[in-house]
């Protein structure tokens, strides 16, 4: 393509404008000598000009060898205000050698001209586009729109000036096979259009460029769904991207994107020809934007809205929760003043919930108020959970538990008060500590409740102003209990309990100690007269027995008495000291009484205590030993029976005296077992002995305690069973005295015992008392003298006759007779003719360890005769 200019040169050498048409001739014959394939000429020919030029160009014209020469025709507006259309077009003489293209270029909006239309449809009548008549028209002209690429840079055109082809002609070799275009390119012609890229270019090179568009093809256009799926997909990924970050970024992100939709636009459609739609692309990414960037928006509204919704159920379910309480929940100012309550306040302080607002805490809290201004007071109470005494509005008090914290509120310093009724609770603890302090039976003061009393009063006590620890024991409890059963000592216990109580009043501290044991403290006394008063007032309150299911139970009781700080420094010492006192009265045996603590009594204590803690080791360590005496028949001189007699020979105390260590055990526990050991190792000799064909029947003594037990014959039985013995294997000796002491009771023991065939003898008789009628009634097998009448009966003659009177009763009831202390061969003597059955004493033997006594015994039968025979022979 060659661009022919009518430039300015041409215009400044070429003077006479406009150009006689001559020129133009000229120029189009020197064009036609080179053979180009085409010519355009953009050259107004419409009117007139003389003939002569008119001639010549028409000659040129139907001269012109090939493709006719295309001429411009345009449409334009008939007159400013008719809007018909007037097609200008070369005159008819030019016209018929010829082909007309149309040169109207439509600018858009803005003035620009960016597209052709390559086909014109005026009034009928169809008129191509100059240059796509040049190019060839377009097959489909369903879109006579096209656009120009204005892209093409005009400069690679090239160019000839109008004059230097009509000076020098043409180069075949630049035109032959050429498109030429001829045109006005001067800039004062006016021939300018307004275009994008270049601001206006002369017309004919715009003409050029359009068909320079043509024949590169017109830029392709991407295929919409491709487009559009790369569109959507970058959408995605955009909106995506802008989910993840701020809005700040997004707006950056934003703009590169737009960036990058321009030089991607602009790279395709330079590059590759093709046209991608920038403004969808923009507007999407825009989109994108705004929908990403409304969308979190939307999100943080929907988060604050929720934020807020849970807020208030929370702040609702928070004044159920205050509204609700069982606790009483106030708040109040630093003054104290209320400033609002929950029901439970009302409720607990009996106030209705208008009066209580306004009113002052202390109303209700007096103890809270001490003074201090509310801001310290209330400040140094926060935080921590007291108790205090609170008031109804009638005034009744009750426990509170009260915990104070400081809240700030709109600048405002307030305080909290959860109040608890603490009513039950302090009962409860109440009664928990009565419980741990006091005896359930008889409702007293226990042990350690005595205990912390005694240390809390000795403390502030002393020698002018002396404290009496009573210690007070039940006698003949264990019997009550032991025969009556428990329910009934339960009930003599709290009779006994009221009774002591009564008389002690505001005196002392009463304190029950052990099962029936009490105690009393007395602080405030003017002598022992008083003392001694009170004691014998305590003991005569059972003087009357205690009367129950019709029985008249007949307990005493001994009191022991030790003085602070006469008879012991401390707490402890005095227990043990009033205990011993207690002992002592139990022992001086004529009944109930009242003894004090006196330091010699204290030392034997000490011995008798140490003589039952060995004893009890004693026992279960079977240190102690039965001895026998023989009991000889006074008519046959023969050895039947021995008496068993208890030995213990203790390392520390040395040997202790039967009657001494029985005593003593009788009245503690250690009773049982010492009798259970004595039956059972008695027992074991009887088995032994016959095994060696030794035939001799076991005198056994028994504790006067085991007369008032009534499961005594049911054990003995078992331990007889367990031994392999029989009744004719031995008898029981048994006190006079221990069975006059409960007659009704040891008679009961003592009928059962005789009913299974056991043999019961009267031991000590006539030291106790007992009616002749009572023994026979008792259906005992024996009587057995006291030694002392026996060892006087040679010196006294009313010893000798209770001796004689004793053997004839005896034989009236139809006893045997036993005569113990036997000393003198002339007592025997004189028993065997008083008509004592038998003989026991030193005369005969001395108690004998059992091999010794089964070798002594041996020799005595082998030699055996009436005791005067034998005094003869001494
Ligand atoms: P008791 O039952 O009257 O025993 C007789 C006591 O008189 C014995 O003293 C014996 O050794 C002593 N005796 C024997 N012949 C003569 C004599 O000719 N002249 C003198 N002066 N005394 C004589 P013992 O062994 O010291 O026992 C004293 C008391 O101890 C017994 O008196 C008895 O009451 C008690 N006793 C001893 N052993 C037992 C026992 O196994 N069980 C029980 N419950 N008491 C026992
Ligand atoms: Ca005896
Ligand atoms: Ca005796």
């Amino acid at each position: 393509m060659v661009i022919v200019g009518i430039d300015a040169r041409s215009l400044s050498e070429l003077q006479d404008w406009p150009w006689p048409r001559r020129y133009h001739a000229d120029l189009i014959n020197r064009i036609a000598t080179a053979a180009p394939r085409r010519l355009f000429l953009d050259i107004d020919f419409s009117s007139r000009s003389n003939a002569e030029d008119d001639q010549l160009l028409e000659s040129a014209l139907a001269t012109w060898k090939g493709e006719p020469v295309v001429l411009p025709a345009f449409y334009q507006q008939a007159s400013a205000s008719e809007r018909r259309l007037l097609l200008t077009e070369p005159l008819p003489r030019l016209r018929r050698h010829a082909v007309l293209g149309s040169v109207n270029l439509l600018p858009s909006e803005d003035g620009l001209v960016r597209s052709m239309q390559t086909v014109w449809d005026v009034d009928g009548r169809q008129l191509p586009a100059a240059a796509a008549l040049l190019h060839g028209l377009p097959q489909d002209s369903s879109d006579p729109r096209q656009w120009i690429d204005f892209t093409i840079d005009p400069a690679s055109f090239r160019y000839l000036s109008f004059i230097d082809v009509l000076a020098n002609g043409v180069s075949a070799e630049h035109f032959a096979g050429m498109t030429v275009f001829v045109g006005a390119t001067a800039v004062e012609l006016g021939d300018m259009i307004a275009v994008p890229l270049h601001q206006s270019l002369p017309g004919v090179v715009v003409q050029a460029l359009a068909y320079e568009t043509l024949r590169n093809g017109p830029p392709a256009k991407l295929r919409p769904p491709l487009y559009w799926l790369a569109l959507s997909a970058a959408i995605v990924l955009l909106t995506f991207l802008f989910g993840r970050q701020s809005w700040q970024r997004n707006v950056l992100v934003t703009v590169l994107a737009l960036a990058a939709v321009a030089c991607v636009c602009l790279y395709s459609y330079t590059v590759l020809n093709t046209i991608l739609p920038v403004v969808p692309a923009a507007i999407a990414i825009a989109l994108a934007y705004l929908l990403s960037t409304l969308r979190s928006l939307q999100l943080e509204t929907l988060r604050a809205l929720s934020y807020a919704l849970g807020f208030r159920k929370r702040d609702a379910l928070l004044k159920s929760i205050v509204l609700s309480s069982s606790d009483c929940i106030v708040c109040i100012a630093a003054t104290g003043k209320i400033m609002t309550a929950n029901p439970a306040a009302t409720a607990l302080f009996a106030c209705p919930a208008r009066e209580l607002q306004g009113c002052s805490i202390f109303e209700f809290l007096p103890s809270l108020a001490d003074g201090r201004s509310g801001a310290s007071r209330f400040g140094a109470l926060s935080g921590d959970i007291a108790e205090y005494t609170a008031r109804t509005k009638k005034g009744d008090e009750f426990p509170v538990e009260l915990s104070l914290s400081r809240v700030r509120f709109r600048e405002e310093e307030l305080y909290t008060a959860i109040v608890r009724d603490i009513s039950e609770r302090k009962a409860q603890q109440h009664q928990l500590q009565f419980q741990a302090t006091h005896d359930p039976l008889t409702t007293l003061p226990n042990r350690p409740a005595l205990a912390a009393r005694l240390d809390s009063v000795l403390a502030q006590r002393d020698a002018k102003h002396p404290v009496a620890l009573m210690m007070i024991d039940l006698d003949r409890f264990k019997e009550v209990n032991d025969t009556l059963g428990h329910n009934v000592g339960d009930y003599v216990l709290y009779e006994v309990a009221r009774r002591l109580q009564r008389i002690v009043g505001e005196r002392g501290f009463i304190a029950r100690i052990g099962g029936d044991e009490f105690a009393l403290v007395v602080e405030n006394f003017a002598g022992l007269s008083e003392i001694s008063a009170l004691s014998q007032e305590l003991v005569d309150s059972l003087k009357r027995p205690v009367e129950t299911c019709g029985i008249a139970i007949d307990v005493g009781l001994s009191v022991g008495i030790a003085l602070y700080p006469q008879d012991a420094a401390d707490a402890e010492t005095l227990f043990k000291h009033s205990d011993v006192a207690m002992y002592v009265a139990k022992r001086s045996g004529s009944g109930s009484g009242f003894e004090y603590y006196d330091t010699a009594s204290n030392r034997h204590s000490v011995r008798k205590l140490s003589i039952l803690s060995r004893l009890r080791t004693a026992i279960a360590e079977d240190q102690l030993q039965l001895h026998y005496q023989p009991q000889v028949n006074l008519a046959t001189g023969r050895v039947e029976s021995v008496e068993a007699l208890l030995r213990w020979e203790d390392a520390s105390l040395g040997a202790v005296r039967p009657d001494e260590f029985v005593q003593l055990a009788e009245t503690t526990d250690l009773n049982q077992s010492l009798c259970r050991w004595t039956l059972v190792r008695a027992f074991e000799q009887s088995v032994a002995w016959r095994r060696k064909a030794l035939e001799v029947r076991i005198a056994i003594n028994v504790s006067a305690r085991v007369l008032q037990d009534v499961r005594f014959p049911r054990a003995l039985a078992d331990l007889m069973q367990e031994a392999g013995v029989s009744t004719e294997h031995f008898e029981l000796e048994i006190t006079e005295s221990a069975m006059m002491l409960d007659p009704q009771r040891a008679g009961r023991v003592i009928r059962e015992l005789s009913d299974a065939g056991i043999m019961i003898s009267v031991d000590d008789y006539g030291t106790g008392y007992s009616s002749l009628a009572y023994l026979r009634d008792l259906a005992v097998h024996s009587l057995k003298l006291d030694k002392s009448f026996v060892m006087n009966m040679q010196q006294h003659d009313h010893d000798r006759v209770i001796v004689e009177s004793t053997a004839q009763m005896a034989r009236a009831l139809n006893l045997k007779v036993v005569a113990e202390g036997v000393e003198t061969g002339a007592d025997a003597v004189m028993l065997r003719d008083a008509g004592y059955d038998y003989g026991q004493g030193y005369w005969y033997s001395p108690a004998l360890p059992p091999q010794e006594l089964a070798n002594w015994v041996r020799k005595f039968n082998a030699t055996a005769s009436p005791p005067d025979v034998r005094r003869l022979s001494l």
